[in-house]
Formats: C-alpha cells, sequence, structure tokens
C-alpha cells in the first residue's frame, strides 16, 4: 500500500527519549553500540555509542515509497565497533515486513565529509540495491546539482516523501541541510547543533544561516536537529571535547527560534568589525576555526 506523505502539516511533538550519554568509565560501558530510536514508524534517528567514539554522531534514517535514505555513517569503520549496516538491513527488514514493496532501495547520503560522518562508508559498499553518494564536495555537488547552482534547493525523492536539500557551506565546504516535509525536521549536519560551532569559513556560515533563517519560515520546521550534543543543560557550558560521559547534556533538538539567535549573535559580530571571534550563547558556541 502506498503511504501518503504529504497529506497534512507535520506536527511538532517532542522526541521523547533519553539518549545515551557515555558512562564514567568508557571500558566498562554496556549501552548497544547504536542506539536506535523510532520517532515515527517511517522516521528513525540513530546514535553511535560515545564510549567508542566521543563524538557520538546521530544519524537519520527515513524510508520514503521507493526507498529509504541514510544520512551519514558514523564515525567508525569497523562493523565490530559500528554495526550500521546490519542495523539498517534490520531496521529495512522490519519496514519492509509493514510495509511490503518489491526492489526496495537505499540511498545513503551524508551532511558533510569530516571523519566521524563517513567511516561507516565501507559498510555499503556491496549492499544490492545501494546508491552511495560520497561526501567530498567532487561527488555530493554534482549529485545534489550545487556545483552548477550552490543556491538551488535540490530534491531527493524517496517514493512520495520529498527532502529538499540545500548547500550550507560555512562549517565545511560541502555541507549539505535536509528538510523533511514528513516529519518537519529539519537536519543541519554540524553547522547547527547543541554544541561547539567550529566555524571553517565565517562568510560563508553568516549566509548559510541567513539562508537557513529564510528556508525555515516558509516551511513547518518541527525541529532542528545537528549531528552531536556538546553542551550541557546549564546555558552556555560545553562537556570538553573527548569526554565520553555527559549525563547532563542538552537535549538534541532545537528550534528555529535558535537559528535567528545564531544569526543576532553573527549580527553582532558584523557590527563590531566583523572578525571572528568566539560566542558563548545558551546552546551554542560560535567558534572559529583557527
Ligand atoms: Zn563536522
Amino acid at each position: 500500500m502506498t503511504i501518503d506523505f504529504t497529506t497534512g502539516r507535520p506536527q511538532a511533538r517532542p522526541l521523547d527519549v533519553r539518549w545515551n550519554h557515555g558512562s564514567p568509565s568508557a571500558k566498562h560501558n554496556t549501552d548497544p553500540d547504536l542506539q536506535v530510536h523510532v520517532y515515527d514508524e517511517h522516521t528513525v534517528i540513530l546514535r553511535q555509542n560515545m564510549a567508542v567514539n566521543y563524538e557520538a554522531p546521530f544519524l537519520y534514517l527515513l524510508f520514503g515509497n521507493e526507498r529509504a535514505v541514510l544520512i551519514d555513517t558514523g564515525a567508525t569503520a569497523e562493523a565490530a565497533y559500528l554495526p550500521l549496516r546490519r542495523t539498517v538491513d534490520e531496521l529495512i527488514e522490519g519496514w519492509l515486513a509493514k510495509n511490503p514493496r518489491e526492489d526496495y532501495r537505499l540511498l545513503v547520503v551524508h551532511t558533510h565529509a569530516h571523519g566521524d560522518h563517513v567511516a561507516g562508508d565501507g559498510q555499503f559498499a556491496d549492499r544490492p540495491g545501494t546508491e552511495l553518494v560520497p561526501a567530498g564536495k567532487d561527488s555530493a555537488w554534482p549529485f545534489f546539482g550545487f556545483d552548477e547552482d550552490p543556491e538551488a534547493v535540490a530534491r531527493i525523492d524517496l517514493g512520495g516523501r520529498v527532502l529538499e536539500c540545500l548547500a550550507t557551506p560555512g562549517h565545511h565546504a560541502a555541507s549539505v541541510t535536509y528538510y523533511d516535509p514528513w516529519s518537519g525536521f529539519l537536519l543541519t549536519g554540524d553547522t547547527v547543533y547543541p554544541g561547539r560551532l567550529y566555524i571553517d569559513d565565517w562568510a560563508a556560515f553568516a549566509q548559510t544561516i541567513d539562508r537557513l533563517v529564510e528556508f525555515a519560515e516558509r516551511r513547518p520546521v518541527t525541529h532542528v536537529l545537528g549531528c552531536h550534543i556538546e553542551m550541557s543543560i546549564r546555558p552556555g557550558v560545553d562537556y570538553p571535547i573527548r569526554y565520553t560521559y555527559q549525563p547532563y547534556e542538552a537535549p538534541l533538538e532545537l528550534a528555529v527560534a535558535h537559528l535567528y539567535e545564531i544569526r543576532g549573535a553573527l549580527g553582532a559580530v558584523a557590527a563590531s568589525g566583523g572578525e571572528p571571534r568566539r560566542v558563548v550563547l545558551p546552546r551554542f558556541i560560535l567558534w572559529p576555526s583557527e
């Protein structure tokens, strides 16, 4: 049966999940290698175990009528430590058991090309019915058409569920942001998440934030979701890099209001000369790369 992904507006509702957040001793960690959170029956959020890699990135698996898309492949190559292929295969199998289909395919794309988002790519190399788009600009940009027009809104049709994709450089030259009209998720990768927003190209980042604000104003966005959590629940206080135990980490989900907040902070920097500098906000630290 064909699922209708287009009627109605996405409803904002809490993620309602307690993310695995590491443990005092990484060696004695008993969390699963990958935490699977089913947000709705067609939308899955995964988090890699912090004890395996302190980056503990989030990954997204979205189902459409004809294919699923996996956005990012985690921080670890070895299936023994990051059983991503097996987990994704099981999730697809489970979905197909409820929604039988012939020749269901998988697309693998990325939020950007940093190592902690692409390390599991190799696990999908020999997967049947799978298209993997490498995250580097040379491959990703032509796939989305951003090589021809970096301002374009590219579309990925999963079969009735059509993602909109934007080139959003700043953190990384090949960063992509995905909007899913079914869940209302705006998936911002490492461009916007509760943490240290490492800004490689300040001018490009400021443009990207302007663009995201403008884009989000014209669509129902339920949650802005990035790929890490580095902030604690205490405003402006982050967990130091390489920590593998974050018992009081901030929630993953952000709102469009946070995009305005970042835009405001960038505007204040621009108004005071424009020299990139660190800016501490309750849920973010703008962090120019050295
Ligand atoms: Zn990154």
